[in-house]
């Protein structure tokens, strides 16, 4: 976490970290949690009309700020106000970059919102901003001699589990394609969005270019997806909601419009004999637990080689052990809250009806929407009917000669988001890696944690429709389609 001060040369501003050790850094961060009371907003032309509901932070219940929830003639009023952005692509970028150094300046805020708001621990709101802010100068980069035309408005729909990564992500890429954009954050996570939303004015996008709507999925991106006058969506969330998305769009707009979507996975790691079993352990545990599971990139189906699989348990139930469960204020936290009393209950059920299978368990707080980390054991990838959204892990054992039938086995679970592998044998790491059907693919090394620009991220099948974000590609869905070059 300790950022060395000139990696990128002296002088120049870098994204690559913050020092939570350092008592200044951290009086800023405590000085956001008690400055006013924050209320949501949403950042349109016009003014929103809608109702207030409360936002509550998830690992004390205690309730933080409200939030209009806009209703669907905002959504038509914000439609009508909004304007491509029609500056020249250097302006756009410089505008980005400006809103990446605002973003940096406002570090304690951010990282107080994304702790009371989003339940993430400081070190993964460390890992929060510098994603977000890679997204910005990256964008502005890839599109900053870019010659296409915009396609239009663009409705963005993101996530509470990246809300303010992959919402800044989603806003960026279209703004830089010289898109209007609507954003409707995450229902639980409205304030990191009006934070974002306002740095991204102040640095200069016009506001009829960038308007924020929060409010419920049924409503505004209901709305949003069933509007003639939409070009384009971009979504991360889950596979389910996608196809709603989909289906919406079929039916009401031009067709051909794109949908960017990036979405869930059943995400698999194979563990051979062969594997160093204390770096294995360590990246099994960091791509399971980390973030409390809520990364659609985690690892929830383990497959150990039968020789080393009780061994390999054991230290994973010893470095489970580890893992402190707790308020993500505080620093010494590795595993905060599952986002909302929804989610909560939906694992904790989810477990019970599990409970013959649990190899180990974690004790947690009572209060706050907590899930203890748990290893259940499964016989394979078979066994999980859908994406668990938290602090589960399932392992399986295989035999050696089974190899090729785990990998069957997982490719025919249809997702394909991430995959890893540990193993020091070279020849099996192209093999598997040639046979397998996903987008990530990480050896002897944890899952989670694509870096943008060195690591594009997105998924197949039913993970997501790419172009993968943080990528050279990703920009060009974002264009209007160059017109076939005139028959001479
Ligand atoms: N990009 C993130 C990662 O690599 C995951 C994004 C998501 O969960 O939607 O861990």
């Amino acid at each position: 976490l300790v950022a060395p001060a000139d990696l990128f040369g002296a002088g120049r501003r870098n994204s690559v970290g913050f020092d939570l050790s350092d008592e200044g850094t951290l009086a800023r961060i405590e000085a956001a949690r008690t400055s006013a009371h924050v209320v949501a907003e949403a950042l349109t032309v016009r003014p929103a009309t809608g109702e207030m509901q409360p936002i509550t932070n998830p690992a004390t219940g205690e309730k933080i700020g409200e939030v209009i929830h806009v209703d669907a003639a905002t959504v038509t009023r914000a439609i009508e106000d909004a304007h491509v952005w029609d500056a020249p692509p250097a302006e756009r970028a410089a505008v980005l970059r400006r809103a990446a150094d605002l973003y940096e300046e406002n570090f304690g805020a951010i990282f107080a919102t994304l702790a009371r708001e989003a339940g993430k621990s400081l070190p993964d709101a460390v890992g929060e901003l510098r994603e977000a802010v890679d997204f910005l100068r990256y964008y502005a980069t890839e599109g900053e001699f870019a010659s296409g035309a915009p396609r239009g408005i663009f409705g963005a729909i993101s996530p509470w589990n990246f809300p303010l990564a992959i919402f800044s992500g989603q806003i960026a890429a279209a703004l830089m394609a010289g898109n209007a954009v609507i954003a409707k954050p995450a229902e639980p996570t409205p304030m990191i969005a009006t934070i974002g939303v306002r740095l991204l004015h102040e640095a200069g996008v016009p506001k009829s270019a960038l308007q924020l709507l929060p409010g419920r999925g049924s409503v505004v991106g209901t709305a949003l997806a069933s509007d003639a006058r939409i070009a384009g969506m971009v979504f991360t969330g889950s596979t389910a909601t996608a196809q709603t998305i989909a289906r919406n769009m079929a039916t009401n707009l031009a067709p051909g419009t794109p949908l960017i979507a990036e979405t869930g996975g059943l995400n698999a790691m194979i563990v051979d004999s062969t594997a160093l079993p204390e770096q294995a352990v360590r990246d099994i545990v960091a791509s399971s637990f980390r973030s409390a599971g809520q990364r659609c990139s985690a690892l929830r189906c383990l497959y150990v080689q039968e020789d080393i699989a009780p061994h390999v348990i054991e230290m994973i139930k010893g470095a489970m052990n580890e893992l402190v469960v707790g308020d993500p204020w505080f620093l010494t936290t590795d595993v905060g809250p599952v986002i909302d009393t929804r989610a909560q209950t939906g694992i904790a059920d989810y477990i019970a009806q599990n409970r013959s299978r649990i190899l180990h368990q974690l004790a947690v707080p009572a209060q706050g929407t907590f899930i203890p980390p748990t290893m259940l054991k499964v016989n394979g990838i078979e066994d999980l009917d859908r994406e668990i959204f938290g602090p589960v892990l399932h392992v399986a054992t295989f035999r050696g000669e089974d190899l090729g039938r785990v990998v069957e086995a997982i490719n025919a679970k249809g997702f394909g988001l991430t995959f890893g592998l540990h193993t020091r044998i070279d020849a099996r790491v192209q093999e598997v890696s040639e046979a397998i059907h996903v987008g990530n693919i990480y050896v002897n090394r944890n899952q989670i944690g694509a870096v943008v620009g060195s690591q594009p991220f997105g998924g197949e099948g039913l993970s997501g429709t790419g172009p993968k974000a943080g990528g050279p590609n990703y920009l060009t869905r974002f264009f209007k389609p160059a017109a076939a070059p005139a028959a001479n």
